[in-house]
């Protein structure tokens, strides 16, 4: 584990919470650390209260943050005396506790402390520290885990059995700490959970962090257990089709469409087809906050309906045992380990998939180290399900707003580089589609993120089409929604003049690649999610074709006729095809200052004039066609299909 600790930085730090967000975000960025909200961090500060009392504060991370971006706002100020104090009552409900914390803030709009504030608040400590190391994990995740850790920390560090986070927790921290604490105690280890540094500057406890990791990582290799097997790269025939079909059944399962990522790992190829995958992957995860992320336990192969019975029996078993009445989440597995295809995971939307696939990512990793180690023991179905069914952790996952139209859907957008295409993939990322996009453009396949996949591809090649078709279903699962929008607008010939060559070249990228790439992607939008969507995007000229724009008019009206016909001969499948036909849409990169005067020049009228020469004297942009095509994938178009609309501002030409 790298010290990333650096002077420098850490001096422009000008308080003592701006150091507390420095080395917060050192350990956030380190997912062998922590991961995706994990983990939280704490700072005691004294500070005068509104009448000039001096008073001290326990400024502790605030839920919903993570800690590789957290800011100062991040941080809730909460009465440190008053939290120390609540320690010691024998007994506090989760209510009670929230309550305490909510009500004991000094900034009202601070966001709710993290349920670990009460444990931060009883150590003697100005800095805390709280991690989910991996190493630490793989050490503690054995039967012999306790007395590794008595080999590798001795009498530094306090020692805590499992515990279920919250105030028996803390309470229990308390009381251990104070009878294992000693003038060298650096940390505390939570058995199957993380580690606690702590210190009277930020440094020093972060540096103590660092070294309890590093610590338990040289054990593990002094025990040869760090080296992972050589993981054999494999080669998988991707089926998109079958990858399609698998999708739509697991989004019919959860009525609600989902985010299949099937990306190879060696380390997910190795770990599906070990031999004895069974009883390393179903004892239940790393550290039981994993639990909302992952399920308690991957599925094994594509048994949908098995596993949700499982999944029952151990609700009805585990359920039976608590006080409360507890209401049963959805069954359907967020990991999958299949022979065939490796690790997949599963989320509803592309973020959610990639949490999960991180999270499982690491727990591969961990459990192969802890049965080098000795033998990967996680904790009881009891314990975890104590986690899963918490109510804290279920307020984590329970956004009430209603989810984005597009959540967990996938769209294909042809030439999202620019110009229309590109507005079409901010709305629909906005809307909460995964977003693919090909492009002639080597800059697609920048600022790639979880939601949104660009790829170079030239569409007119039927290998390179075929590859990103693969890569894009490998991603995303499937595809619901197409957009038909990549084209090229030559310079204008008299059909007299015409060469040949052009023709042909407008021709191949306006309509044959289009009708590929619909070739392609039928069978994928009759197995969407929900219900497959095409949207063309045409060209005004289909309707009002000028005099110098043969090749172009031509194979736009070509593609529209393409696209009428397609939405009779695809309606029977339930996938609606629908066209647009913008007009003077001048926001694009064609349409430079000099290119706008020269034309509005040639009509003798002003840029202004030219721009919004229209019934509606509006000027037409790409986010109003990219709005459109939205629109015309959403519930609003449900019942329609075949349909044309011109986006022009009203045309003479065109009514
Ligand atoms: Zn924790």
């Amino acid at each position: 584990m790298k010290n990333l600790w650096n002077d420098e930085d850490a001096k422009s730090c000008d308080s003592e919470l701006a150091l507390r967000v420095y080395s917060s975000r050192l350990l956030g960025q380190e997912p062998e650390l922590v991961m995706h909200g994990g983990g939280n961090t704490s700072v005691k500060i004294e500070e005068k209260n509104i009448l000039g009392e001096m008073q001290h504060w326990l400024y502790v991370k605030g839920s919903g943050w993570d800690l590789a971006t957290i800011e100062e706002g991040g941080f809730s100020p909460v009465e440190l005396i008053h939290l120390q104090k609540l320690a010691t009552l024998p007994s506090l409900s989760d209510p009670e506790m929230v309550n305490q914390l909510k009500t004991h803030m000094s900034i009202a709009s601070a966001p709710t402390p993290s349920v670990e504030a009460i444990l931060h608040a009883i150590l003697p400590f100005k800095y805390v520290d709280h991690t989910h190391a991996d190493a630490l994990i793989t050490v503690t995740n054995t039967p012999r885990g306790r007395e590794f850790i008595q080999q590798i920390y001795g009498d530094e560090v306090v020692v805590i059995p499992y515990c279920m986070p919250g105030f028996d927790l803390a309470r229990l921290c308390a009381i251990e700490f104070e009878k294992q604490a000693n003038e060298k105690t650096i940390g505390m280890v939570l058995m199957n959970h993380g580690l606690f540094s702590f210190g009277p500057d930020a440094k020093s406890s972060y540096l103590r962090m660092i070294d309890l990791v590093n610590r338990a990582e040289e054990f593990i290799q002094s025990q040869g257990a760090w080296q992972l097997p050589v993981l054999p790269t494999m080669d998988r025939k991707l089926n998109r089709l079958e990858l399609a079909t698998f999708r739509k059944a697991l989004s019919q399962h959860l009525q609600h469409a989902v985010i299949l990522d099937s990306r190879s790992s060696d380390l997910g190829n190795y770990f599906a087809r070990h031999p004895e995958v069974a009883r390393l992957s179903q004892q239940g995860p790393l550290t039981p906050d994993h639990v909302i992320r992952t399920k308690r336990i991957p599925m094994l192969g594509r048994d949908i309906c098995a596993y949700a019975k499982d999944y029952e029996n151990y609700f009805q078993r585990e359920s039976t045992k608590l006080a409360d009445q507890k209401h049963m989440l959805d069954t359907l597995a967020r990991v999958i380990l299949d022979k065939e295809l490796g690790s997949l995971y599963i989320g509803k939307s592309a973020s959610e998939a990639q949490i999960v696939r991180d999270i499982y990512e690491h727990t591969m990793q961990v459990i192969l180290r802890s049965e080098q180690l000795e033998k990967y023991q996680a904790l009881s179905a009891e314990d975890i399900f104590a986690v899963e069914y918490w109510d804290l952790e279920q307020a984590k996952l329970n956004n009430k707003s209603t989810p984005p139209v597009f959540a967990g859907e996938v769209v294909l957008i042809t030439g999202g580089a620019s110009g229309i295409g590109q507005a079409c993939v901010q709305q629909f990322l906005q809307a909460g589609a995964a977003v693919a996009s090909l492009d002639i453009d080597p800059h697609i396949e920048e600022k790639s993120h979880p939601a949104y996949f660009g790829l170079h591809c030239d569409i007119t090649q039927d290998a390179q089409l075929q590859a990103a078709l693969d890569k894009v279903v490998e991603r995303f699962g499937g595809l619901d929604m197409l957009v038909l929008n990549a084209g090229i607008f030559p310079a204008g010939h008299a059909i007299a003049d015409l060469p040949l060559a052009d023709w042909h070249r407008v021709l191949d990228i306006n309509l044959n690649a289009n009708l590929q790439i619909m070739q392609c992607c039928f069978p994928l939008l009759k197995n969407a999610a929900n219900y497959g969507r095409m949207v063309i995007v045409g060209s005004k000229n289909v309707p009002a074709p000028g005099p110098g724009a043969a090749a172009y008019s031509a194979s736009k009206a070509a593609l529209n006729q393409l696209a009428r016909i397609a939405s009779m001969e695809w309606g029977a499948e339930g996938i609606r095809v629908n066209s647009i036909h913008p007009d003077a849409v001048f926001d694009t990169a064609i349409w430079t200052q000099e290119v706008l005067q020269a034309r509005a020049a040639f009509y003798n009228m002003s840029v202004e004039e030219y721009k919004t020469k229209n019934i509606l004297k509006v000027e037409i942009s790409s986010i109003d066609i990219a709005n459109l095509v939205k629109s015309m994938c959403s519930p609003l178009f449900h019942k329609i299909t075949g349909a044309q609309l011109c986006v022009d501002g009203g045309n003479q030409r065109t009514l």
